[in-house]
């Protein structure tokens, strides 16, 4: 457990915090897991005790996971018809899965990314001021 004064002192480095966050743990200790459930983010880290209430990642997450979503299908899909033309019923059984899984697997981690920003700029709730 790391006291709330000395946290507001000690730096927090970026890219880990958003490492930790992909991998949807603790931004502050990368040890306690982020999610109760598939999106439900702990009220605070089991292992360190940050309280992770305080973040606002709000439509972020899902902004960017269709953004990258987005971006990976929809060029596979014109290449797979500009050079095979396959009938219309295999990029429904191909595309719509691929994403809406993708989409899912994505969502967490993204969410997990922003988390760990927010944390490591100390933005919101994870800031010196009560929240
Ligand atoms: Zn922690």
């Amino acid at each position: 457990m790391i006291p709330s004064s000395l946290d507001d002192l000690t730096e927090r480095p970026t890219g880990e915090a958003m490492w930790r966050g992909w991998r949807q743990r603790c931004p502050r200790c990368g040890t306690g897991r982020m999610y109760g459930r598939y999106l439900k983010v702990n009220e605070a880290c089991a292992s360190c005790g940050l309280e992770l209430a305080g973040h606002r990642a709000d439509d972020a997450p899902p902004y960017f996971t269709i953004l990258i979503v987005a971006h990976v299908i929809v060029p596979l899909m014109l290449m797979l018809e500009q050079h095979f033309s396959p009938p219309e019923w295999l990029h429904m059984v191909l595309w719509l899965p691929l994403t809406v899984l993708l989409c899912l697997w994505l969502l967490p981690r993204i969410k997990g990314v922003l988390i760990g920003l927010q944390w490591a700029r100390r933005m919101h709730g994870f800031g010196s001021e009560p929240h």
